[in-house]
């Protein structure tokens, strides 16, 4: 098995609280952090990781989610600048070894991409499967 690994998903709104809920449930250690107390009850539950309330652009609150010590970061807030900025930190101040943003902007993603952080559009996948489908039915 796997050893466990330690996620900070930043962001409990709708994508992150999904993702910190199945992270969760498959055994990672997780801290989710959102600047609203109200979006922690998004989570499941049966959700056993941790929560840390605070704005995520300030040092001291990604100091308390334990972000020098993830193996994984995911900003996964609604703010494009908000997430590259949580991005950039974990990548280049605290050298987290992997860096997943959210981001609706897609034209900067290759730039993204060489400073370590890769940017996914929910929007983009979203799209490409549902011409997926459309061509798969087309096709059947
Ligand atoms: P959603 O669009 O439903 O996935 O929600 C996005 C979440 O990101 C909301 O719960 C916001 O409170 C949260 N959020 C936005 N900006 C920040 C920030 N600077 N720090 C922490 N959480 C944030």
């Amino acid at each position: 098995m796997p050893s466990q690994r330690f996620v900070v998903v930043v962001g409990c709104g709708r994508l992150g609280a999904l993702l910190a809920d199945r992270i969760s449930s498959q055994g990672d250690s997780v801290v989710v952090v959102d600047r609203e107390e109200d979006a922690f009850s998004l989570l499941a539950p049966d959700y056993t990781g941790f929560k840390v309330e605070g704005d995520a652009t300030e040092v001291e609150v990604l100091r308390r989610a334990n972000v020098e010590k993830a193996d994984i970061v995911i900003a996964a807030t609604n703010g494009d600048n908000v997430n590259i900025l949580i991005s950039l930190a974990a990548r280049n101040l605290s050298g987290v070894p992997r860096v997943l943003a959210r981001i609706s902007n897609m034209r900067r993603q290759a730039f993204y991409g060489r400073l370590g952080v890769e940017a996914l559009s929910p929007t983009a996948i979203v799209a490409e499967y549902f011409l997926d489908q459309i061509d798969g039915r087309r096709d059947a």
